[in-house]
């Protein structure tokens, strides 16, 4: 089995792995440190993390039965997979996508099978179709905005996948507050939540700015929450992480506030790869995918010799030559796009 690798190299400008540029707010960690001294060490903490799943389903508009909090978004996918996947069962993703959902499901023991995006990477909703239909997975993983293409799946594709999936349809929206559409809020104005068999995926790690807390959640039907209850491992979420989870989201504007510069540097960037011998696709996410044209081999190494990193996707499949940049503060921009345009040159005009 090949592992999951995220390869690091020391470069000053950091754009690979999708990370927040920004420090989060210096009254949250005057938060962290009151945390710090308020709890109770000597105690177990809150198996049902009920404050934290709490102020989740009021951000939300969903009951707190409706939350589930793990350590990261990849051990929520670890558990619903553990849940609902495993020996004997099946699991379908749409490819290129985010490659932990098939390979935390094989770690199940689950067997993966994969429709394929078309070239320019959207979904074609035969293909969605034809896979659940072949192959009646109990678990369906579309991502939105797709990682690493960046782009926000079609409410008509998501709806085809409920209506013929015979399982779970999981959502991973990681990126969502990138962008402008969210199955959260669809889910609850038609207050199917609790009807369907819809899983909706979320994390800190990028929006938040808190990659290094380790703090993920599901909005799922309260059965689901339930059943992914029992399958975890009891008091999984710490005290501290349970604490201070919770006071960040007390920082809902200072957030959205991070993600209207990132979107808005998004912008920016798209308007510089227009002008540059690449092609690109649009992102609703804090990342762009890229190919340099017409050859451009050996531009990832090339950008770490500027001391720019990225995400070299060349390898993965239906990605041949393409890279992932994150969307980065200003400056970090900037330099990329300089080094870029060093290694590329400008687009021929026509
Ligand atoms: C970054 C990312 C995650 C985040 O995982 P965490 O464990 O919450 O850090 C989940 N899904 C996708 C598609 C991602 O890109």
């Amino acid at each position: 089995m090949e592992k999951y690798h995220s390869p690091q190299v020391d470069a000053f400008v950091r754009l690979n792995t999708n990370e927040s540029p920004f420090p989060v707010p210096a009254q949250w960690i005057d938060d962290v440190h009151r945390a710090v001294d308020s709890v109770a060490w000597n105690r177990y903490p809150d198996r049902s993390a009920r404050a934290l799943r709490e102020s989740l389903a009021r951000r939300h508009g969903v009951s707190t039965e409706n939350v589930f909090v793990a350590n990261g978004s990849n051990e929520v996918l670890q558990t619903l997979l553990l849940t609902y996947a495993g020996a004997g069962r099946t699991v379908a993703t749409f490819e290129p996508t985010y490659q932990l959902h098939s390979h935390i499901a094989r770690i199940s023991g689950a067997r993966v099978v994969h429709g394929n995006r078309k070239p320019d990477f959207s979904l074609d909703v035969h293909e969605i179709r034809r896979v659940l239909k072949e192959h009646t997975p109990h678990v369906t993983f579309l991502c939105s905005p797709n990682n690493p293409t960046g782009q926000v799946e079609p409410r008509g594709n998501v709806d085809a996948a409920i209506a013929s999936a015979p399982g779970l349809v999981v959502v991973d929206e990681a990126y969502a507050e990138f962008s402008n559409f969210s199955m959260i809020d669809v889910l609850r104005d038609e207050g199917t939540l609790d009807a369907g068999s819809v899983v909706v995926t979320r994390t800190f790690s990028k929006t938040w700015s808190l990659a290094a807390l380790r703090l993920g959640y599901a909005i799922a039907p309260a059965e689901v929450v339930a059943h992914m209850n029992e399958v975890v491992l009891p008091y999984h979420l710490d005290a501290l992480k349970l604490a201070i989870g919770e006071a960040a989201l007390g920082y809902v504007d200072e957030m959205n506030a991070r993600v209207a510069g990132i979107v808005s540097e998004r912008e920016r960037l798209v308007e510089s790869f227009r002008r540059l011998n690449v092609e690109f696709w649009d992102s609703g996410a804090n990342f762009i995918l890229f190919r340099p044209l017409p050859d451009a081999p050996g531009t990832w190494q090339k950008l770490v010799d500027r001391s720019v990193l990225v995400r070299d996707c060349s390898s993965w499949n239906g990605l041949d030559g393409c890279l992932r940049v994150t969307i980065g503060s200003r400056t970090e921009n900037s330099s990329f796009v300089e080094a870029l345009t060093d290694i590329v040159g400008i687009r021929p005009s026509k």
